[in-house]
C-alpha cells in the first residue's frame, strides 16, 4: 500500500479513518478492513495495521510475520483479530502490527495544553534531546488558554520540533511514537494524536497513548537519582490536583483528588486578583516573598475533615473578599504581596499535610512532587521541613508539560511489553483506570 514512506498520503488516509472509525465504532466490526480491501486492492503488497482496540487480541507466535528493518521476526508477536483475519484471506500480506521488546527509542510528543513538547529518550543512553514551544504569549491577552487557538499552534509547531529533536538526537526516525492521548483540550490532544499515528504509519513503528498524568508523575525518572516503586505522587498542576499511591508501572491508586479548583488554578486565579499577568503562578510565588505569610489567616480547605480530598473554592473566595477590602482601603504593594503570601502558605500548608496523612496512611516513605506548582519552591522547603523521608522531583523544567516525560512514560511502557497503538484522544481519563503494560485487556 502506497502508504509506506509516504507522509502525505499517510495523513490524507488517516484523516479518512479517523471520520471512518468514529463512526463506524471500528471496534465491533473485525471485518471491516479486510472487506474494504477485498474488491479494490489487487496490487497491495504490504498492509500496516494500528491497534484499534477491538478488545479481542491474540497473542501469537510468527515466523512470518515481521516487524519492518528488523529481519526475520522470529519473536512473539501481538496481532489484533483483524490483522489475522486479513491475513489469512491474503497469506502473502506483509502484515505489522506487534513488536518485540526490545529497548526502543521513543520520539514523545506532548499537545494536551498550551506546550508542544517533543523529545527522544533513549532506555540505554537516556534523554537524547528535546524542545519545547509554550504558547504562553498566545493566550495572555485573554487570561486563559483559548483550545482553539492552542489546537492551531500545535499544528504549526509539532513538525519543525520534531524535525529539531531528531536532527539534536542525531538520529532520522525512532524506533517508537509516544504521545499524550488524555486527559486534556481534547482538539490539542488530536493534533498529537493524529500526527502520532501518521508518524507510526509512515515509519512502520509502534505508537503508544500516554496518560498525561502518568507522563508527570514519571518525570523524575528521567533524572539520575530516580525514585524506585513504589511511592507516593503528589502531582499538582493547572488542571490536576492528585495524591497517588504508584505501586508500580500502570498500578496507580488515586487517594484523594480536588473536589472543585486545582491548585495550579487557584494559583492562577488569585495571581489574577492581584493584577499579574497569566500564568499568575509564577509570578505570584516571586510576589510573595515579600509579603508576611502571617498577614491574613486564610482557611485551609478540607484539613479537618477525614480522608485525603482538597478543595480550593473556599480559599479562592476569601482571598476574592480580602482583595475587595484592601482594593476599598486602599490598595499598596505591601498589602498585595501579604495577600500573596498568605495565600501562598494557606495552598502550601494543605498541599503538605494532605500528602503527610497519605504517606502515613499508606506507609509509603517516598513522594515524588510533579507537575507545575512542584517547582513553588516555598511547597519543595515545607516538604523539606515537615516529611521524615524522601522527597523526589524532576529538574524544573520537566516539572511543567514536556515531552520528555511522555517519551519516557512510552519507553518504559514499551519495555514492560505494553499493548500496539490505538488512536486514541481522550479529554477526561481517569488516572486509575490505567493497566500495567503487558496485562490482558479488559474483556
Ligand atoms: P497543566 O498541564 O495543568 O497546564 P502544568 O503542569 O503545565 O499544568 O503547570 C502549570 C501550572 O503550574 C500553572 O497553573 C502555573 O501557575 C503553576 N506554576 C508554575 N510554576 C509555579 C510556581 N513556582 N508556584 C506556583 N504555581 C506554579
Ligand atoms: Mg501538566
Amino acid at each position: 500500500m502506497a502508504l509506506y514512506s509516504c507522509r502525505l498520503l499517510t495523513f490524507a488516509f488517516l484523516g479518512w479513518l479517523l471520520v471512518k472509525l468514529a463512526t463506524a465504532e471500528f471496534g465491533e466490526h473485525s471485518c471491516f478492513f479486510a472487506g474494504a480491501l477485498e474488491p479494490t486492492q489487487g496490487g497491495v503488497e504490504i498492509l500496516i495495521f494500528f491497534y484499534a482496540d477491538t478488545r479481542h487480541t491474540n497473542t501469537f507466535f510468527s515466523s512470518d510475520i515481521k516487524k519492518p528493518g528488523t529481519g526475520a521476526g522470529t519473536r512473539p508477536t501481538i496481532l489484533s483479530a483483524e490483522a489475522v483475519y486479513c491475513k489469512a484471506l491474503r497469506p502473502n500480506f506483509e502484515c505489522f502490527l506487534g513488536y518485540d521488546a526490545a529497548p526502543m527509542k521513543v520520539l514523545g510528543l506532548e499537545t494536551s495544553c498550551d506546550e508542544t513538547g517533543v523529545a527522544v529518550f533513549d532506555p540505554d543512553r537516556g534523554l537524547l534531546a528535546q524542545a519545547l514551544h509554550s504558547q504562553i504569549d498566545l493566550h495572555k491577552v485573554y487570561g486563559g488558554v483559548v483550545p482553539e487557538i492552542a489546537s492551531r499552534d500545535h499544528i504549526r509547531r509539532l513538525l519543525p520540533l520534531i524535525r529539531k529533536v531528531l536532527r539534536d538526537a542525531g538520529m532520522e526516525r525512532p524506533d517508537a511514537v509516544a504521545y499524550t492521548a488524555g486527559p486534556g483540550l481534547v482538539g490539542a490532544l488530536m493534533v498529537g494524536s493524529g500526527l502520532a499515528n501518521g508518524l507510526g504509519l509512515a515509519w512502520s513503528c509502534p505508537v503508544i497513548p500516554i496518560h498525561h498524568m502518568e507522563g508527570h508523575l514519571l518525570a523524575p525518572m528521567l533524572e539520575e537519582d530516580a525514585p524506585v516503586y513504589p511511592f507516593l505522587a503528589l502531582l499538582v498542576s493547572g488542571g490536576h490536583t492528585l495524591l497517588v499511591a504508584v505501586k508500580g508501572l500502570g498500578l496507580y491508586d488515586v487517594l484523594g483528588s480536588t473536589l472543585d479548583d486545582a491548585v495550579g488554578e487557584a494559583f492562577d486565579k488569585t495571581a489574577k486578583l492581584l493584577g499579574l499577568d497569566y500564568p499568575g503562578g509564577p509570578a505570584l510565588a516571586v510576589l510573595a516573598e515579600n509579603g508576611d505569610p502571617q498577614a491574613y489567616a486564610f482557611p485551609r480547605p478540607m484539613l479537618k475533615r477525614p480522608g485525603l480530598d482538597f478543595s480550593f473554592s473556599g480559599l479562592k473566595t476569601a482571598v476574592m473578599l480580602q482583595v475587595k477590602k484592601s482594593a476599598e482601603e486602599g490598595n499598596t504593594d505591601r498589602v498585595r504581596a501579604d495577600i500573596a503570601a498568605s495565600f501562598q502558605c494557606a495552598a502550601i500548608d494543605t498541599l503538605v499535610t494532605r500528602s503527610i496523612q497519605a504517606a502515613k496512611q499508606t506507609n509509603l516513605d517516598r513522594i515524588v512532587v510533579a507537575g507545575g506548582v512542584g517547582a513553588n519552591l516555598h511547597l519543595r522547603e515545607q516538604l523539606a521541613e515537615r516529611f521524615d523521608g524522601r522527597v523526589y522531583y524532576p529538574r524544573p523544567e520537566f516539572c511543567t508539560d514536556n515531552g520528555a516525560m511522555i517519551a519516557i512514560a512510552g519507553a518504559l511502557r514499551l519495555s514492560d511489553g505494553s499493548e500496539p497503538a490505538t488512536i486514541h484522544a481522550t479529554a477526561r481519563w481517569p488516572l486509575e483506570t490505567l493497566i500495567p503494560p503487558g496485562s490482558a485487556n479488559p474483556a
